[in-house]
């Protein structure tokens, strides 16, 4: 009997050491809770991949490993809800069929992106467009933030499908048709209704299920759309498998429809404004959407780096920004600079912008879309609406929107439309993780959650550059220094 009750000791003592060697201790840096947007001076006690006790002061006994905070801040790591982990901006869609189809600069790219996410503190990301294959590059790298995932579910015959050179069938694994008819040879029908594609998403992992809300691009209309019959069983079948539903859509009409058909995000901002395009302030009609958007308790992603990453093509020193070298691969960068890499600006000023200088063209994205934009989101943080942090990564294929450094333009777009710093701060953590469903997990410094934190040595209530003085990325109760991140 003793000498087993001794035995007992011996094990729990060295269990107790054995966890507490996984032990970290953050002290005295100044946390930030997000819900209540105050700072306290406290000690954070990780263990493995939790944190597990926040308090004024903890004893340093129970930690191995220390880490002097003070003259810090400490937040939770961001999540960026709308991103396209396979798509490389410049270039396009990885192919993920065939290593042998991707080239050195897709493979350089896909090994970095991961990396500039966790360089600019983003340690969760949502893909909208993605299933467990498409993921697979992403998660094999050694570095690689959290991720989340939805499935989309574009018509056969819709946007962005329309895009045939860029995106094949193949690219959306969930995509849906009206009619077992409408399926192209080779696809299964009894895959492609809403209902089938909709369980499929579940059973796959999806969070969310994606719709397009497009008929095209500004005031051009000749895109096929779903029908409303086909939008509502969408609905219903989300619904039924507890998923959320976020829309593309960014123009006046299309948000309504969108709106209308009961949807839980608002995947873009509103910077189409079709018949209200150059009205000054913002129009009666608009703000009567705007009102149902926070009636309703839409999500609102604003996006405005869709439009801004098409504004900064016509600007050559973009890719002299310091903070490019930082998270692009030094051969992806220089291929930036070539002749053959500005064919998406050629086709954007093809399209009616021809013979116009680029100061111009700069100009007149920022008296349209980005300014009604700005005055959109303004209107709702105004209201006190929820915004999320979602940079639509790359949502063009300009090769201004990188993975990290656009996470972070973003939040600089949102605080050049007048959103609070504060309510900048939740965008990017509360307010993705409660949409998301995943509050347990993440979005504050708390007991029980993640320990994905970011230390910085600025305070982001006080300037939005903090988002850009991290000093360590804390990932899963790992320390990685930010400039061990930097690309090569
Ligand atoms: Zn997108």
């Amino acid at each position: 009997m003793k000498v087993k009750s001794f035995s007992l000791i011996i094990t729990l003592v060295l269990w107790q050491s054995l966890a507490a060697a996984q032990d970290l201790l953050i002290e005295q840096a100044t946390v930030i809770n997000p819900y209540t947007l105050t700072l306290n001076k406290q000690d954070v006690l990780l263990r493995d991949d939790r944190i597990i006790n926040v308090a004024d002061h903890i004893s340093p006994l129970e930690a191995v490993r220390r880490i002097n905070g003070s003259g810090k801040f400490l937040i939770p790591g961001l999540t960026d809800s709308h991103v396209h982990l396979s798509m490389v901006p410049g270039i396009g869609i990885i192919d993920l069929t065939s290593s042998a189809k991707q080239s050195d600069l897709q493979l350089a790219f896909t090994k970095q992106a991961p990396r500039s996410y966790l360089y600019f503190g983003v340690t969760q990301v949502l893909d909208l467009v993605a299933s467990p294959e498409s993921l697979e590059l992403t998660l094999k790298q050694p570095l690689h933030p959290d991720v989340f995932h939805c499935g989309a579910v574009p018509t056969v015959n819709g946007y962005p499908l329309v895009f045939s050179e860029l995106f094949s069938l193949d690219f959306f694994p969930y995509f849906v048709a009206e009619t077992s008819a409408q399926v192209p040879a080779g696809y299964d029908p009894a895959l492609h209704s809403p209902e089938a594609a909709i369980t499929r998403i579940k059973k796959d992992g999806g969070r969310c299920v994606k719709v397009f809300v497009e008929n095209g691009f500004g005031d051009q209309s000749h895109w096929p759309m779903p029908s409303s019959a086909l939008l509502q069983r969408i609905q219903a079948a989300a619904e039924r498998e507890g998923l959320p539903i976020y829309a593309h859509a960014n123009a006046v009409d299309m948000q309504k429809i969108a709106i209308d058909l009961g949807v839980d995000v608002l995947a873009h901002g509103m910077w189409n404004w079709n018949q209200y395009t150059n009205n000054p302030g913002l129009p009666e009609d608009i703000r009567y959407l705007l009102d149902q958007v926070v009636e309703q308790g839409v999500a609102f992603q604003p996006t405005t780096r869709v439009v801004g990453g098409v504004r900064d093509l016509f600007d050559r020193t973009v890719l002299d920004d310091l903070l490019m070298k930082k998270v692009v691969p030094g051969e992806l960068l220089s291929w930036y600079r070539t002749e053959d890499a500005q064919w998406f600006r050629e086709e954007v000023r093809h399209d009616g912008l021809d013979n116009l200088p680029d100061n111009i063209i700069r100009n007149l994205f920022e008296r349209r879309p980005i300014s009604q934009g700005r005055r959109v989101i303004k209107y709702l943080t105004d209201k006190g609406h929820p915004l999320l942090l979602a940079s639509d990564t790359p949502g063009n294929p300009s090769y201004a929107n990188q993975p990290g450094l656009n996470s972070f333009l973003e939040l600089r777009g949102m605080q050049q439309a007048g959103v609070a710093l504060g309510a900048i701060l939740q965008a990017a953590t509360i307010n993705n993780a409660r949409v998301m469903g995943v509050e347990d997990d993440y979005g504050s410094v708390s007991s029980g959650k993640i320990a994905n934190l970011l230390l910085l040595d600025k305070n982001p209530l006080e300037t939005v550059e903090a988002y850009n003085s991290i000093s360590q990325i804390i990932l899963k109760g790992e320390v990685i220094e930010r400039e061990t991140l930097r690309a090569r």
